[in-house]
């Protein structure tokens, strides 16, 4: 997956890490993630999302994790990893349209991705969604760059 071998950059770049490029994001035993929306600072070079299980229940029996794909790529990408079991996060292995993901966690559990905003095309639309069978038509939101500072949006994104 993507994120893994962008992981020894991250760890280079960690230095560029600023407020507003640290989210949050919690999943419950009903099936639901907390936010709708995720949005980071356009600012940020490398986004870390970190995904809190605030249920009770196991893995194999209420598991979630975080993908972030386009929002036009999340049925199909959740439709891919169905069977890909649990023990591959519900996540198709090698699925380059996989932009970042975290693994599958249970109840009580947390987890941390971190990726570069580099791999986001400009004006396209990018959504979060947990890939266990069955949840992503309720578990998703969009992910936003927030262009409030619209220069660093061009800088950022333009390549
Ligand atoms: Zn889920």
């Amino acid at each position: 997956m993507k994120w893994i071998c962008t992981a020894a950059f991250l760890l280079i770049s960690r230095v560029a890490m600023a407020d507003g490029c640290q989210l949050n994001v919690s999943a419950t035993d009903l099936m639901r993630f907390e936010q709708q929306t995720l949005q980071v600072d356009a600012q940020c070079t490398e986004v870390e999302v970190t995904l809190h299980h605030t249920g009770k229940l196991p893995a194999s029996a209420m598991g979630h994790d975080w993908v972030l794909t386009k929002t036009a790529d999340v049925a199909s990408v959740a439709n891919a990893g169905m069977n890909a079991g649990l023990v591959n996060n519900y996540q198709k292995p090698g699925d380059s349209r996989i932009v970042a993901a975290t693994k599958v966690i249970g109840g009580g559990e947390s987890t941390t991705v971190r990726f570069s905003t580099a791999q986001l095309d400009a004006g396209v639309s990018y959504s979060y969604f947990c890939s266990a069978p069955g949840h992503f038509s309720i578990m998703k939101g969009r992910f936003v760059l927030n262009a409030a500072s619209s220069p660093a949006v061009a800088k950022n994104v333009a390549k």
